[in-house]
């Protein structure tokens, strides 16, 4: 005589409670959406809401915004249209068609460089795989499109100069402001080391001169 498994051997369909068939579940996830929103009504003013766009939140200048294609003094663009930013972007939306550029120096020159702002992640790969600090990001993340076509940024929209606001600046491969301040800390930290040995050494020629005593 064949023994039944431990598992069922046919697939019964679920058989929903009379609670389940009410809905009353849902009851639970409301009310700690209800829960929220009286608390937050009744603390005023120490809401974590922020009223965008009047009010903005502050965001770390390593922020992946807005992309940036960096200019040389000249005013022509520093990207030689080498395809590495392209080729890292794995979200394949950096479209570059590369032609040959007049000054017998720079070999090559985007004729179109173009970023699918819709289809990019943020991952910040294509600023690391720059080799000319070409390619930056911004702090800027307002980016609103009523079409398709208006989230292709062009060569044009990637150089604007508003985006040369050095407040405004995001992810980058240098930041002076933050070498320069972690140099003051090493400086810092060496001067602290210097005054412990001066009073170690001190310390030490007090007690000499008391045992001489
Ligand atoms: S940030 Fe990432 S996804 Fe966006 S263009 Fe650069 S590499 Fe591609
Ligand atoms: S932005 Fe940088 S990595 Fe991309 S094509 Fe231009 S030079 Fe090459």
């Amino acid at each position: 005589m064949s023994q039944r498994g431990p598992h069922p051997a046919a697939v019964e369909p679920y058989r929903y409670t009379l609670v389940e068939r009410l809905y009353l579940p849902l009851l639970t996830g409301l009310m700690v959406t209800m829960r929220h929103f009286v608390r937050n009504l009744l603390r005023r003013g120490k809401t974590y809401t922020i009223e965008y766009p009047e009010k903005r939140r502050q965001y770390s200048h390593r922020y992946r915004g807005h992309h940036i294609l960096t200019t040389r003094p000249d005013g022509g663009l520093r990207c030689v249209a080498c395809f590495l930013c392209a080729t890292a972007c794995p979200a394949e939306c950096i479209h570059i068609e590369a032609g040959e550029h007049p000054d017998v120096n720079v070999e090559k020159y985007p004729i179109v460089y173009d970023i699918d702002m819709l289809r990019c992640v943020f991952c910040g790969y294509c600023v690391d795989a720059c080799p000319e600090e070409a390619i930056i990001m911004s702090n800027n993340h307002d980016m609103a499109f009523f079409d398709r076509a208006q989230s292709i940024a062009t060569k044009d929209d990637l150089q604007k100069p508003y985006t040369y606001d050095e407040s405004r600046l995001g992810y980058r491969p240098r930041y002076p402001e933050e070498e320069a301040q972690h140099a003051a800390l090493r400086h810092g930290l060496v001067d602290l080391v210097e005054e412990a040995r001066r009073r170690g050494a001190q310390s030490a020629g007090g007690e000499r001169h008391s045992a001489a005593g």
